[in-house]
């Protein structure tokens, strides 16, 4: 990219136009400083010096691209949400302190009373809680409709309707929903279309492309890569990200800090090659599984027998993701609970947490965790079951993961 003319503008990183994901993921930010430093600096401070009122004022008035205070934007922060929305194709990228705020910002941001939401009944837990709950006390509606059902998402439209809010794939069951035919019936209805890319991240699915209008991040998940931060950003036009989100965090205030800018900044770096690795082993683990005596049902997008596929493998670069969920064989739901519970007691590798995006593969029984707080009904609905366990799998060694799991499994035959 070219520096621009007017003087007034942060310089840019002088990276070809056609530069590729996994260069744009290593390069792209801000220029060095004045020290000429490789890797990126991390800049902790609160705010930033000026050299003369005149020129403060000039920034203060935005006359003058500076940085300012961090609340509004840092410079680690900014080579954050550089990268990132370069690497999701977007114009421009807000960061925010965690996924769950920059669903809330984007909701702040874009919605009013008596605005409709259409929203995936799929989506994370706390989503449906922000949209269906909080949200609805600020006079903002939120109708949950089927993952997949293109036509169910139709019909929810109403004239009011403002955003369509997908997450695809979906935790734990990894329903695949068609990114191109929901932008279709936002676009159609004058609404937006936000895309959840927590699972997939940008080295497998920029829905962009497709013509999803906002991308959503959890930065804890993939983007950090190591478990070690929250963190969260929207990409998208720059009309929609610079003016309506960047003005209303300078208010609201769900800033990223810079430490956990900088972290999921030096992770973008190993972003592709840890998707592509990991999804890998949730593929050899998937088949591994399926083939499994004790398994019922294995859930994974790269599987032929996985519902949507033919539509994830085109719309995922031809990978599934991390994440491979399974029901373990049992009569009842009582026995499948405990059939269930053996099998992740019984592993010495995995975590016992529901986190996911981590080198360190996880393990976790959904029924009873992240979806713990469900009615029976309404887990069932949902298709999870008592015997369903979802392994968010790591970069470990693929034959130990599955000798972690046979362990349990094994165990389970009569
Ligand atoms: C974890 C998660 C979130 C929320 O992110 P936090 O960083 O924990 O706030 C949102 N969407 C999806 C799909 C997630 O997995």
């Amino acid at each position: 990219m070219v520096e621009p003319k007017n003087p007034k503008r942060l310089p840019r990183v002088d990276l070809p136009a056609d530069a590729r994901l996994d260069t744009i993921a290593v390069r792209e930010g801000l220029p060095a400083s004045q020290y000429g430093e490789n890797s990126e600096a991390l800049f902790l401070t609160s705010s930033f010096v000026h050299p003369d009122a005149a020129t403060a004022a000039a920034r203060f008035a935005g006359e003058e691209e500076a940085f300012v205070y961090s609340r509004f934007t840092n410079p680690t922060v900014m080579m954050m949400e550089r990268r990132l929305a370069a690497m999701e194709r977007t114009e421009a990228c807000i960061a925010t302190s965690s996924g769950m705020s920059a669903i809330l910002l984007t909701c702040l941001g874009l919605l009013k009373a008596g605005d409709h939401v259409v929203c995936s009944q799929s989506v994370f837990g706390s989503t449906i809680k922000l949209l269906g709950s909080d949200l609805a006390k600020f006079g903002v509606q939120t109708s949950f409709v089927s993952q997949t059902d293109v036509a169910a998402w139709r019909a929810a439209m109403q004239p009011n309707t403002r955003l369509l809010f997908a997450e695809t794939p979906s935790n734990p069951l990894t329903e695949v929903c068609d990114i191109a035919a929901l932008a279709q019936i936002a676009h159609d209805a004058d609404a937006l279309l936000a895309v959840d890319n927590c699972f997939c991240s940008p080295a497998l699915q920029q829905p962009v492309k497709l013509g999803a209008d906002l991308i959503i991040h959890s930065g804890t998940k993939y983007l950090d890569g190591q478990g070690r931060v929250l963190a969260g950003a929207v990409c998208g036009l720059a009309s929609l990200v610079d003016e309506k989100l960047v003005p209303l965090m300078r208010g609201a205030g769900m800033s990223l800090s810079p430490f956990n800018a900088w972290v999921v900044l030096k992770g973008l770096e190993t972003l592709s090659i840890r998707m592509a690795a990991q999804s890998e082993r949730a593929l050899a683990l998937a088949h591994w599984l399926e083939a499994h005596d004790t398994v019922e049902r294995v859930y994974h997008p790269g599987l032929a027998s996985h519902p949507q596929h033919a539509l994830a493998m085109a719309q995922q670069n031809g990978c599934g993701g991390a994440v491979v969920s399974f029901i373990v064989k049992a009569e009842g739901a009582e026995l499948a609970r405990r059939n269930a519970f053996h099998t992740i007691d019984s592993t010495r590798i995995c975590s016992i947490t529901a986190n996911l995006g981590d080198t360190k593969s996880t393990i976790t029984h959904p029924a009873s965790t992240s979806h713990g707080r469900l009615t029976e009904p309404q887990r069932l609905a949902a298709g999870i079951t008592q015997g369903l366990v979802r392994v968010a799998v790591g970069l470990e060694d693929v034959e130990d993961l599955k000798a972690d799991l046979a362990r349990g499994l094994d165990s389970l035959r009569p």
